[in-house]
């Protein structure tokens, strides 16, 4: 390392042994600023000095720009060993000190000991000693395209896009937008064309009522809102199959299911596309469909904590909700709810809390009722996802770390899961919730190489997810971002 102190931040390039230089007034920019491979091609570290030092100072001078970081990544085409981590895979299995993660292409290959297999011949090696890895986080609710003329336009959403991925985010699911604009960015993002998360979207389908909604024409611009394929106005007199299919056809993983529909219209819906195939992901309630009657309607994931307890009666809930010196803790442990609980257990119905969204939001009372649902649902055996329903900053300037670390907090500290709870409600459970459990949300041979290599240990503080060293998605590596904490 530059100025010494060489080692575990060469991770990136294990067969290069890197020689003092004496920069040493600007050693911590430097050393920021080499340690990223991002910014320094790979062939500049084989060239010989003094050859490499006039080039890396050239580079050094160019100006650090989000291109350089955001620049996309491919999976090598041989193998990649990933050694010395402690890995917490996802599986409920326990972290496992030094372990060695193989990865051919964008698939892991093998995860064992260190050593105690061999490793194939042109391995590329990269030291991770000490540090951990958990799986690729997925943020469960997020909306890249709902505006694409406006906050969404492609340069903001790529920007936001990468500062996920760099955060340690390898996968969102997005809940409604302008799905022409989220499929072009899933397609980049899968292919990697672009530094991204990979994209699961919904087709978003609402009582007429809603398309007077001005969201609903930035996200149908050039057409008739609630007209497309990709967010449709249905009532009674649909046709439904029809619907499914050309939902389908948008690239869609799911139908989202808002606003105003009938009780009997969201069973038949739900069946529909449960029928071709296709998830179903809702709001917790509707205006005339209670949380259970939601569940019931085999409904996969409920979104937004304070709707859950709308299986109260009305005017119970809006005092529960203006008088906040009601306090809410056991609140929610009643008969009404263990029932839901109990019925949502039994079908594996999610519940996506999206505590961040109201803390942010200044809705402390709702994001209160959300984390005190979450913890009873929780303890219930309720499976719970993560998801923020605000991916994090599009803005230029500085970067910023995606809001999930901040719902992997709240659900610590409001809402009672444990660690390991919510790293599996942002890792496996979310993987579930996209309908990608077989491809993603655990590191296992076979799978995605999508994992998160971090400085410390999340199952000790969850705050420590934030501590993102390198972000693996598909086999591409991306250092983590450039003001996480290091
Ligand atoms: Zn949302």
């Amino acid at each position: 390392m530059l100025g010494g102190g060489a080692g575990e931040a060469m991770g990136e390039w294990s067969s290069v042994k890197p020689k003092r230089i004496w920069l040493w007034p600007f050693r911590g920019w430097l050393k920021w600023r080499y340690r990223h491979a991002v910014a320094l091609p790979q062939e500049l570290l084989v060239i010989r000095r003094p050859a490499r030092f006039v080039a890396i100072l050239l580079l050094l001078a160019a100006p650090l720009s989000a291109q350089s970081w955001c620049a996309p990544h491919r999976a090598d085409t041989g193998f990649v060993a990933f050694t010395g981590v402690s890995l917490w895979d996802g599986t409920g299995a326990e972290t496992r000190r030094g372990t060695t993660i193989l990865i051919k292409g964008e698939r892991i290959t093998a995860v064992f000991k260190d050593g105690s297999q061999a490793l194939p011949a042109g391995t590329a090696v990269r030291p991770f000693t000490g540090k951990y890895v958990i799986p690729g986080l997925i943020d469960a609710h997020v909306h890249v395209g709902s505006d694409v003329s406006g906050e969404d336009a492609r340069v903001r959403a790529d920007r936001r896009l990468c500062r996920a991925l760099l955060g340690g985010i390898t996968a969102a699911r997005d809940m409604a937008g302008d799905t022409r604009a989220i499929a072009s960015m899933q397609r980049d993002a899968k292919v990697g064309d672009i530094a991204s998360p990979d994209l699961y979207f919904a087709s978003l389908w609402a009582g007429p009522a809603f398309f007077s909604d001005p969201r609903t024409a930035q996200a149908s611009a050039g057409e008739a809102p609630g007209s497309m394929p990709g967010m449709r106005a249905i009532d009674s007199t649909t046709d439904l199959r029809q619907a499914v299919a050309e939902a389908r056809g948008t690239g869609a993983t799911a139908i989202k299911l808002y606003a105003a529909l009938s009780p009997e219209l969201v069973v038949a819906a739900t069946a529909e596309a449960h029928r071709q195939r296709l998830l179903v992901w809702a709001h917790a309630s509707m205006a005339q469909v209670s949380p259970l009657q939601m569940t019931r309607a085999g409904v996969d994931v409920l979104s937004h904590g304070p709707r859950v307890a709308r299986e109260l009666p009305a005017a119970v809930y809006d005092t529960l909700v203006k008088d906040t010196t009601l306090s809410l803790r056991g609140r929610f442990d009643t008969p009404t709810f263990d029932t839901l609980f109990a019925e949502m257990r039994r079908r594996g119905t999610m519940m996506e809390p999206t505590l961040f969204i109201y803390m942010m939001d200044g809705r402390e009372r709702l994001g209160a009722m959300a984390a005190e649902l979450t913890r009873r649902a929780n303890a219930r055996g309720v499976m719970i996802v993560a998801g923020t329903d605000s991916l994090g900053s599009g803005d230029e300037g500085a970067w910023t770390l995606p809001n999930l670390h901040e719902e992997l907090r709240l659900l610590v500290r409001e809402a009672g899961l444990s660690t390991a709870g919510a790293l599996a409600a942002s890792t496996r459970n979310a993987a579930r919730a996209v309908g990608a459990e077989s491809e993603r949300g655990t590191v296992e041979p076979g799978k995605l190489a999508d994992f998160v290599v971090l400085d410390a240990d999340p199952l000790a503080d969850i705050s420590n997810t934030a501590t993102v060293r390198q972000v693996v998605k598909r086999g591409a590596v991306y250092a983590g971002g450039p003001t996480l904490p290091r």
